[in-house]
């Protein structure tokens, strides 16, 4: 196989040639907050991360010069990610990775390269079809009905898919691939060395999420999360997949603990110190809540209403209906003012001098 040049490994910093670039040039990265051009990478790598978490642009290459900068970032922004121990930030971040790398990918001109990272891959970018095994290990997190293999045309062991839809199932296929060793596992010297920088992203990432969700509105919860918090108050003993859905729920939508405590506190049986441990392993692990599907199966999607039928995952329902609630409040108020301006000048014509 063709060598792969430097240039190369900027756009596909995960291939291992890069990793052996940085070990060649004595790059580690424990200690390296102590050196100038240390914290300018973990500047940099920070801002990678941040750049994910805003979720609106691809890192851009950098231009300064620096010939390996890009493998450095990258390489550093997957250690100050597994710091946070924060899954949204993981997720954003390997997110927005593979979206910059079937960027690239797909506008590769050179053809060694673009063969080297399809291999690393498992993939091609021009298949026409998919064994059914590599098509149910590429669809598997994408909930759409069409996606099912049930819904797909099946002809002799291999799945028909249109370009548009390999490009989706490569994209996945990246994911899942730059997310498998993620979170790493990291030393605590160097997780205690990076908190500053660590601690700076983990912010970004709650402010994002407030950006994201707003302020908490109980009236969009879905029927799941409503029966679950009616539960939790009334002090019904929740299983712990409906107490872990319904804690990582109300966190990922803003909640610190103490007001997830505070639900369960309404209980007749509420019990401080029990409850106090089992959310916050639920929140220092950083789970997200589980999808619509996984609810079913757990027993615990009940009362589906008309919004239900249009998403498949809880935090979509909350997402939808908060939308819905301030569109119908923005409406109302209009017309109150108008009501109010139409009342207005009706008094002041009652008020005016009649004309002889
Ligand atoms: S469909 Fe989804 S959002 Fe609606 S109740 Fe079931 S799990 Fe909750």
């Amino acid at each position: 196989m063709a060598a792969v040049e430097l240039r190369d490994l900027l756009h596909y910093p995960f291939l291992p040639e890069a990793q052996k670039i940085l070990a060649s040039r004595g790059i580690s990265v424990a200690g390296l907050s102590k050196t100038n051009p240390g914290r300018n990478y973990l500047d940099k790598a920070a801002e990678r991360v941040v750049y994910s978490i805003d979720g609106k642009e691809t890192y851009p290459s950098d231009t300064s010069g620096d010939n390996i900068s890009d493998i450095v970032t990258y390489v550093l922004a997957r250690v100050l990610v597994s710091c946070t121990k924060d899954k949204r930030t993981v997720e954003r971040f390997v997110r927005a990775e593979a979206k910059r790398v079937f960027g690239y990918l797909r506008q590769e001109q050179n053809q060694t390269i673009k063969a080297r990272v399809c291999a690393e891959f498992g993939i091609s970018l021009d298949a026409t079809r998919l064994t059914v095994l590599q098509y149910v290990e590429m669809a598997a997190n994408i909930r759409e009905e069409k996606w099912r293999l049930i819904n797909r045309e099946v002809e002799g062991g291999y799945v028909q898919i249109s370009a548009d839809e390999l490009e989706i199932l490569l994209s996945e296929k990246i994911r899942a691939h730059l997310g498998s060793s993620l979170p790493l596992a990291v030393p605590g010297a160097v997780e205690r060395e990076f908190a500053p920088w660590t601690d700076k992203l983990l912010m970004k990432t709650q402010e994002r999420t407030l950006a994201e969700f707003g302020v908490i509105d109980e009236s969009a919860y879905p029927p799941c999360i409503q029966t679950l918090i009616q539960g939790a108050a009334a002090g019904v003993n929740l299983t712990h997949s409906g107490r872990f859905s319904l804690v990582s729920f109300l966190h990922v939508i803003g909640m610190n603990a103490e007001q997830i405590e505070g639900i369960f506190a309404r209980s007749p049986d509420y019990n401080p110190d029990m409850t106090m441990y089992q959310v916050d392993h639920i929140l220092t692990n950083e789970y997200t809540p589980p999808s619509c599907v996984t609810m079913l199966t757990h027993g615990i999607c009940v009362s589906k209403d008309a919004t239900c039928e249009k998403v498949s995952h809880p935090l979509n329902y909350y997402r939808e209906k908060k939308r819905y609630l301030e569109r119908k409040r923005r409406l109302e108020e209009s017309k109150a003012k108008k009501a109010e301006a139409a009342k207005a000048a009706g008094a002041e014509k009652k008020e005016a001098p009649e004309s002889e």
